[in-house]
């Protein structure tokens, strides 16, 4: 087993990773039924904080809402199991993963009212997502053959587990066909997203993002870019985008807390613009990365000591 860490955080202790069990007959298991958030702790000067820590605790209480999942921690609690696990594992900088899950409640799909979830919260150390190198060469991405999920199906806007087939697939076709990464279109043909990444194209000095209502998650780090390019005085639209778009876009990159900020250099084999990291990437990913370091000032409060 893939033991990345001593201590998990499990129902409100904290005990060696290996102790931290479910039932095969667990729910979730069987039809999806979790919700989860994905939190990065950088080590800043002032030592580690978890970067919107209260934002990403907030959408995992979103995602549970919308799948009327009773969360069995408060937030405060469920906040404090994210310190607290970090602290316990010794780590300065950390991906933080809580999950809220329906375990051993039967196999009813709809669960019984008085069902309790169970909620689990683990820290390890988690290097860049796509590779060290990725962060400045680029990567290679394909739209892939699958569309994302049609609206009022399953939603995007929730982060839930049953999610990540449609983010499987997105990859897993991209990956065997010699690509980095794979992008999405929704079921109307326009852009949406990476399999775990939002998307900016970059033309004539403007950003370009899709809208909510592409079939998106509202990513922390799509609000965090997009409030960070206005502060450096980049125009950013939210707009719905064709396929060609991405083809003749002057830069792309993709965001997500696990993969930060990531230059595309080619889309279908088109290369982006000049086919590796360009200027406004790059100022981002300064203005971004200058967060932890202390070089770009945290006006918004971003950063949350542990
Ligand atoms: N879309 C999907 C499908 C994701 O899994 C993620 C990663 N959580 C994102 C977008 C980016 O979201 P965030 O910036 O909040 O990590």
């Amino acid at each position: 087993p893939a033991k990345t860490a001593e201590l998990i955080w499990f129902n409100g202790e904290i005990m060696p990773w290996g102790d931290a069990k479910v039932h095969v007959m667990s729910h979730a298991l069987h039809y999806g039924t979790s919700v989860f958030e994905g939190i990065r702790v950088y080590d800043t000067p002032q030592g580690p904080a978890g970067f919107r820590l209260t934002d990403h605790v907030q959408r995992l209480y979103d995602s549970a809402k919308i799948y009327r999942m009773p969360v069995p921690y408060s937030f405060d609690e469920t906040m404090q199991a994210c310190r607290d696990i970090v602290k316990s594992n010794r780590l300065d900088s950390a991906y933080i993963r809580p999950l809220v899950f329906f375990g051993d409640v039967g196999m009813g799909i709809t669960p019984p009212k008085d069902a309790q979830c169970d909620l689990m919260v683990a820290a390890f150390p988690w290097g860049a997502y796509l590779g060290e190198d990725s962060m400045e060469r680029g990567v290679d991405v394909a739209v892939t053959s699958w569309n994302r999920l049609a609206p009022n199906t399953i939603p995007t806007g929730a982060k839930a587990g049953g999610n990540y087939l449609s983010s499987l697939q997105i990859s897993t076709e991209a990956k065997r066909n010699g690509f980095d990464e794979g992008i999405a279109l929704d079921v109307n043909g326009l852009v949406s997203e990476g399999a775990g990444a939002n998307l900016f194209v970059v033309k004539k000095n403007k950003l370009y993002t899709p809208p909510a209502t592409a079939a998106i998650l509202l990513g922390i780090t799509r609000d965090t870019i997009m409030t960070l390019a206005r502060d450096l005085g980049y125009e950013v639209v939210e707009e719905p985008m064709s396929r060609e778009f991405l083809y003749l876009a002057d830069e792309i990159f993709m965001t997500g807390t696990a993969a930060e900020i990531v230059p595309v250099r080619s889309v279908d084999r088109i290369e982006v613009g000049a086919g590796g990291r360009g200027p406004v990437t790059q100022a981002l990913q300064a203005s971004f990365f200058g967060l932890f370091n202390g070089e770009t000032q945290d006006k918004w409060g971003w950063l949350e000591p542990l």
